[in-house]
């Protein structure tokens, strides 16, 4: 059934050059610009409750997972490691760098905005860097108010293969490339007469998604990840941030907020049954919460899964088209199709729509919090099953804590 049009949403393409895609938002869909958000909520937590990267709270799983990784994936994740970390090393001091040109004192937002869409950022936006999200250990690193937020597309062909390691190539080696466009238009900046910051994707300083939000390039779906325009969730984000003056972009209603609602294609097919359906208030926002636990031990042994990336239809067939789809019919583009919610599973084999993997219990139990914590833990369940343990073994669990303190935490990871 035909649905009113309440707005339309006008976006420049996909590439650079493209003419631009318009997007029609039903009146069923319509909520709010962005995300429903409770300001005041927001900063109580932001103060109360700041938070810190899953590099650092979730250590205990984030090093768990290289005692499952298959060997390939093991061998190509320290490949990966070594290609990023000069980037990362880069990313970390480039805040210091002093720019190289005369500042004009005029708007930067255009120049900044063509450069990066011609070194192939698919989203480019503009916003204030909210200091609300960033992570405890980065709070003294982060140096300027504005955020430019920046996607890069992972590759098409190879996404739809996934899980496996040929998308998980697509996944990682957006990253690199990313890396290294992002310290290219930050020299650009300095050009410019500007500081210029690169928060790594590797190494991020916040959750990036909101500022993407606030900054018009997409919106959050049910499958936690952003939808943008073109190509969903299939993207890479970074951000950088400047002292450079530019005009900030405003939050877009496109739809997603209720159409994940009327979706739910990403929820009912996760192997994982790690997507909520209903939608909370978190942390001052509304939102599809994603239950890490139920995630975490899907994607390390199941190569990265994103089972919820691939079976998206935004990801798989850009918003335009689903929009105009939800618009014409009332229907979800490709839902129940096997084009759309196929995939297969590794050595489980092919799953259809309304078909999923089974796993049994033992397969979530992983480690959990910080490497100390998860220690701690492992200790008193001892204590509690065996008693109070021999001389040998309390001085080797304080060792063990030991190492811990003395190796420190590493903000540096993969999101
Ligand atoms: S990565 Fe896999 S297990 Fe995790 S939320 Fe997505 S579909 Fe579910
Ligand atoms: S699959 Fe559907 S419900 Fe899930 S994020 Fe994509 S649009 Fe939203």
């Amino acid at each position: 059934m035909e649905k009113r049009v309440d707005h339309v949403v006008t976006r420049p393409g996909r590439r650079d050059g493209d003419p631009d895609v318009q997007i029609p938002v039903a009146e069923d869909l319509t909520t709010v610009p962005g995300i429903p958000l409770r300001e005041t909520d927001l900063s109580f937590y932001s103060r109360t409750y700041p938070q810190e990267t899953q590099n650092i709270e979730k250590a205990a799983d984030r090093q768990w997972v290289w005692t499952v990784y298959s060997p390939e994936m093991s061998e190509y994740r320290k490949a990966h490691n070594d290609i990023s970390e000069p980037l990362i090393d880069a990313a970390a001091v480039s805040g210091d760098l002093e720019p190289t040109g005369t500042p004009t004192g005029k708007d930067a937002t255009e120049a900044i905005r063509r450069k990066a869409r011609e070194l192939g950022f698919g989203e480019v936006g503009f916003t204030k860097y909210d200091r609300r999200y960033t992570y405890t250990s980065k709070r003294h690193w982060t140096k300027y108010e504005h955020a430019i937020c920046l996607a890069l597309e992972q590759n098409y062909v190879q996404t739809q293969s996934l899980p496996g390691m040929d998308a998980e190539r697509a996944h990682f080696g957006t990253y690199e490339i990313e890396g290294a466009l992002l310290l290219d238009l930050a020299d650009h900046i300095r050009e410019l007469g500007y500081h210029a910051q690169v928060h790594s994707p590797n190494d991020n300083s916040a959750p990036y998604i909101p500022m993407f939000v606030a900054a018009g390039l997409g919106q959050l779906g049910a499958n936690g990840q952003l939808l943008s325009p073109h190509f969903g969730s299939r993207a890479r984000l970074a951000i950088i941030t400047t002292d450079a003056p530019v005009t900030y972009d405003q939050p877009v209603d496109y739809g997603i907020h209720q159409f994940c609602q009327v979706c739910q294609v990403c929820v009912n097919r996760c192997p994982g049954r790690a997507l909520v359906k209903e939608k909370v208030w978190w942390r001052g926002v509304e939102k599809n919460k994603l239950i890490y636990e139920r995630c975490r031990p899907v994607m390390a042994r199941y190569d990265g899964c994103a089972v919820c990336m691939k079976t998206c239809p935004i990801q798989r067939f850009g918003m335009p088209a689903v929009m105009e789809h939800y618009v014409t019919t009332g229907q979800v583009l490709g839902k129940g199709t096997h084009l759309l919610e196929g995939y297969t599973f590794m050595e489980k084999g092919y799953f259809g729509p309304g078909e999923l993997p089974l796993f049994d219990r033992s397969f979530f139990e992983i480690p959990h919090g910080r490497n100390e914590e998860w220690l701690f833990q492992q200790f008193k369940e001892k204590l509690v099953k065996e008693g109070i343990p021999s001389q040998e073994e309390l001085v080797g669990f304080a060792r063990d804590v030991k190492k811990i303190i003395d190796k420190g935490n590493s903000t540096l990871g993969d999101e």
